[in-house]
């Protein structure tokens, strides 16, 4: 298989995060690349439109926040050498932990070893996007072809395991074959590639969470002469019916976010996408307000939002009998949790290069469906699970603070707990902070920090022990009342012109 891949190469369907870093992954190895994609690629400046959004067809979330976890960072660093100077070049920040550190006076505050596998990315999606595009096109072996829409794959087989052994594909109103021994689906969370094949008769196993998050963006550019305001703690506040989010972006931009649940009769309205609801919110949560402050920063986009969320698990191979040959989904075409966890980018990174590792070792065309679904299996199961837990927990105590659910001592204890881990704890103490940012950045288990005692006691020190710091994280916890965003909504929205709720 190694040297048919080495002469024949692979096709992938999209170059957006997953189809470069798959691109990049089997380049790596030797094998050449084509990469199929059906948008009209141009540089980020000419995607933007007038009105500031930033164009890309084939990624409509392109505009909401982006965080890009060390684990990414750290993979591309040390797999591509020069990308990340180039991203740097192109405005991305790198953001090292030390940055983000509580302030105290104490020794945890300086530098210590492993600091340096903290630092994440700081940029809008299609900068960051666009940089690693630059750095694929420019490998030899790697061919990307634009405005080629894939229609549909081929494949010869009349029962399972079927076998995919080409496509077809629209390029300037003709369409055509192109026959391939190997294709990489990264062509994201709409895919329907397998469908037909579903439909003659291959039994593929999805699992499907929807997640009722639903986020409302815009992004910002500090004025001349401005900075960003200290970073301390997460970026974000979290309330049990909000989350109110700030990420720093390349160059002078950044991106704030309102993050909601689609059951809100209150906050999942239109209303929020009217910019001024949207800041007089932020601007009665203080670690928010500090961003949008007038002198500092100005708008440079509407108000967008999306409520596309979910958990999917796709396997080829259920109870290890492989269903299809040739064709590998990759990124969010094979996996996906709530995009407020951070993980799509990692995730497209590390899953693409786990692939090209497998099919560059060679085997069976079975053992490589095996081997790949075996691989995400034990790299990212206990992760995404984990994830799906606690978004499952997010939605009750969202359901508890609105009246959806009964309000009883365990809810309220899981919201006590989420407002300390989350809100106080990392802004007090820096090794609170690091044990948590380890977990979420996916450098130990996501819940690692959680079974050391040792972090429950610096929970519970961070939020009674008087300080400066716990001024800080309280003050940076505050927020407005439902009744005052009830206020807010109604004195933007009089009765009569009021937008209809999304949820009608
Ligand atoms: C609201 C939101 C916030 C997110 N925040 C984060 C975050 O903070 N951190 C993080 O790591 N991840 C985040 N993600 C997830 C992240 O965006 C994705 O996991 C990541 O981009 C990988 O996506 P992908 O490359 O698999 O697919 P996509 O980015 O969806 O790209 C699919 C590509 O395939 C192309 N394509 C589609 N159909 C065809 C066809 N028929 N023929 C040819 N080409 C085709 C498209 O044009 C596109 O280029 C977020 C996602 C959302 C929705």
């Amino acid at each position: 298989m190694e040297a048919q891949l080495q002469a024949r190469g692979i096709v992938v369907i999209g170059a957006s995060i997953a189809g470069l870093s798959a691109a990049l992954a089997f380049n790596r190895r030797g094998i050449p690349v084509t990469i199929l994609e059906r948008d009209v690629l141009v540089d980020v400046k000419d995607q933007i439109a007038p009105n500031g959004i930033i164009q890309r067809r084939g990624v409509p979330h392109s505009m909401q926040p982006h965080f890009f976890l060390s684990g990414l960072r750290n993979a591309l660093s040390h797999w591509y050498p020069g990308l990340i100077e180039q991203m740097v070049d192109a405005g991305v920040k790198e953001i090292p932990v030390k940055q983000c550190l509580p302030r105290t006076r104490n020794s945890d505050a300086i530098p210590k070893p492993g600091d340096e596998d903290l630092t994440v990315l700081a940029s809008r999606r299609a900068v960051l996007e666009q940089a690693m595009r630059k750095y694929a096109e420019r490998q030899q072996g790697i061919t990307l072809r634009t405005s080629v829409k894939v229609l549909r794959l081929l494949s010869d087989g009349k029962q399972a395991p079927f076998q995919v052994n080409g496509l077809e594909y629209e390029e300037g109103g003709q369409t055509h074959t192109l026959s391939t021994d190997v294709i990489v689906d990264a062509s994201g969370r709409m895919t329907r590639f397998l469908d037909s094949i579903i439909e003659e008769g291959a039994h593929v196993d999805d699992f499907h969470y929807k997640s009722n998050s639903a986020y409302f963006t815009r992004h910002y550019r500090l004025r001349t002469g401005q900075d960003f305001p200290s970073f301390v703690g997460m970026p974000g506040v979290l309330f049990d019916d909000l989350v109110a989010t700030t990420f720093a972006a390349d160059d002078a931009n950044f991106v704030m976010s309102i993050v909601v649940n689609q059951d809100d009769s209150l906050l999942y309205d239109r209303a929020l996408s009217k910019p001024a609801v949207f800041e007089d919110i932020l601007r009665r949560i203080p670690k928010a307000a500090r961003w949008i402050e007038p002198e500092r920063a100005e708008p440079t986009s509407p108000v967008v939002s999306w409520a596309n969320m979910d958990f999917f698990w796709r396997k080829l191979a259920p109870d290890g009998r492989v269903q299809v040959l040739g064709y590998f989904p990759v990124g969010d075409s094979v996996i996906r949790s709530n995009p407020k966890f951070g993980r799509g980018c990692t995730w497209s990174v590390l899953g693409s290069d786990m692939l090209a590792d497998i099919l560059a070792r060679g085997g069976s065309p079975e053992e490589l469906v095996i081997n790949y679904q075996n691989a995400l299996e034990e790299r990212f199961r206990s992760e995404w699970a984990m994830m799906l837990t606690v978004d499952k927990e997010d939605q009750a105590r969202f359901e508890t603070r609105v009246g959806l659910a009964p309000n009883t001592i365990r809810s309220r204890a899981a919201s006590a707990v989420a407002h300390w881990t989350s809100n106080i704890a990392p802004t007090v103490d820096p090794t609170f902070y690091r044990e948590l940012v380890k977990a979420y950045y996916g450098i130990t288990s996501p819940a690692a920090w959680a079974t050391k005692p040792s972090n429950w006691l610096r929970v519970l020190r961070a939020n009674v022990v008087p300080g400066a710091s716990l001024r800080l994280a309280r003050k940076y916890s505050e927020r407005p009342s439902r009744d005052e965003i009830a206020s807010i909504i109604a004195s933007h929205c009089p009765p009569e012109k009021s937008p209809a709720p999304i949820h009608a």
